[in-house]
C-alpha cells in the first residue's frame, strides 16, 4: 500500500478592528507586502471591506479591512459603518485588535467592548517606535490584558515593518483547516474600479479639511481597459453647492492635483498607462439615503 504525504493546509478570515488613525490599513499593507487598501492620516478613509490575501508556508490569511468604528460623526453612512464593523466580528476565525502603544483612550474602550469573547482575539499595540520609554510597553500590555483576555499580546511597528512575523505566527494556529479559499495571484478580492475608487478617496482626505470627505463619495462610472491604456471615468459627489468649488479649487487646482495623484497611483496598481477623467457633481441628502446607503451594508 503507497501511502500519500499530506500537508494539512490552514485557510481563514482575520479582521483587523481598532479606533480610527491607529494603523490598521499600513498593517495590512505591510502583512500583505503591497498597497490594498487606502491609508491616510484623517480617520475613517476605508468604507467598504477590503479582503487582502497573503499565502505563507501552509497559510492563506485572508484579512478583513474594517471601516474605523467611530461615534464622533453620526449620521446613517456612520452607523452603518460602525455595524458593518460589529458584523464583520461575528465571521472571522481571528480578530487583531489594534491600537497605538502606550494609547488607550474613549474609541479604545468603545472597540474593546464589542469584541467577541468566543473568538481568538490578539491585541497588537502599533507605533511601538513611537513609545520614548521602551520599559513603559511591558506595563501598557499588562494593564490591558487585564482588560479582556487576549489569545496573544504583540507590540510592533506596521510602518517598519518589526513584529509583523509574530502577527502571522499567532494567527496561524487559529485559522481552520481547510484549502486555499482564494487562487495565489489574486491580491484582492475587490473588483479594480472598486479599488480605483478608493485611490481617489484616499486624495479626498488628503487633499480636503477634517470633516468634508465624510459627506463626499466617489463612484466609478467607466472602467475600460483598451490596448496599453485604461480609460477611467469617475464622479465624486458632494452634497452641497459650495463643497463642490471646495473640491474643485481655485482655477481647478485642487482637484487637477487631486487628479493628477490618483493618476499615478492608478497606473502603478494596474500597470497600465491611465486616462483619468474625474467629474463633481452635488447631490444633496444623499449621505443619508436609503439607496446610496445600500452600497456599504455588507
Ligand atoms: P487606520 O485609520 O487605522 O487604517 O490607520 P492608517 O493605516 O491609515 O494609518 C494612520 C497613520 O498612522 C498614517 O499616517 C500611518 O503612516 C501612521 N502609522 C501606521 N503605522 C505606524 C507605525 O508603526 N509607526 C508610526 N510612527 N506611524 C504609523
Ligand atoms: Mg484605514
Amino acid at each position: 500500500m503507497v501511502s500519500k504525504l499530506e500537508i494539512k493546509t490552514r485557510c481563514g478570515f482575520v479582521a483587523i478592528v481598532g479606533r480610527p488613525n491607529v494603523g490598521k490599513s499600513t498593517l495590512m499593507n505591510h502583512l500583505i507586502g503591497q498597497k490594498v487598501s487606502i491609508t491616510s492620516r484623517k480617520p475613517q478613509t476605508t468604507q467598504h471591506r477590503v479582503n487582502g490575501v497573503l499565502i505563507k508556508g501552509n497559510c492563506q490569511y485572508v484579512f478583513v479591512d474594517t471601516p474605523g468604528f467611530q461615534k464622533r460623526y453620526i449620521n446613517k453612512l456612520n452607523t452603518l459603518l460602525n455595524q458593518s464593523v460589529i458584523n464583520s466580528l461575528a465571521t472571522v476565525d481571528v480578530v487583531l485588535f489594534v491600537v497605538e502603544a502606550g494609547i488607550f483612550n474613549a474609541g479604545d474602550a468603545e472597540i474593546l467592548a464589542v469584541l467577541p469573547q468566543n473568538k481568538n482575539v490578539i491585541l497588537v499595540a502599533n507605533k511601538q517606535d513611537k513609545l520614548k520609554n521602551k520599559y513603559d510597553l511591558a506595563d501598557y500590555l499588562k494593564q490591558l490584558g487585564s482588560k479582556f483576555t487576549f489569545k496573544h499580546e504583540l507590540s510592533v511597528s506596521a510602518k517598519h515593518n518589526l513584529g509583523l512575523d509574530d502577527i502571522l505566527s499567532s494567527i496561524a494556529p487559529c485559522l481552520p483547516e481547510s484549502e486555499f479559499l482564494y487562487p495565489d495571484e489574486q491580491l484582492t478580492d475587490k473588483s479594480s474600479a472598486f479599488l480605483v475608487s478608493e485611490i481617489i478617496r484616499e486624495k479626498l482626505f488628503r487633499y480636503l479639511g477634517e470633516e468634508l470627505p465624510y459627506s463626499l463619495a466617489v463612484e466609478v462610472n467607466e472602467f475600460k481597459v483598451e490596448e496599453g491604456l485604461t480609460r477611467i471615468s469617475a464622479t465624486i459627489f458632494v452634497d452641497k453647492t459650495n463643497q463642490k468649488g471646495i473640491v474643485i479649487g481655485k482655477n481647478g487646482e485642487k482637484l487637477k492635483k487631486i487628479s493628477s495623484e490618483a493618476r499615478i497611483d492608478m497606473e502603478k496598481l494596474l500597470m497600465t498607462k491611465v486616462f483619468l477623467q474625474v467629474w463633481v457633481k452635488v447631490k444633496s441628502g444623499f449621505a443619508d439615503e436609503a439607496k446610496f446607503l445600500k452600497q456599504f451594508e455588507t
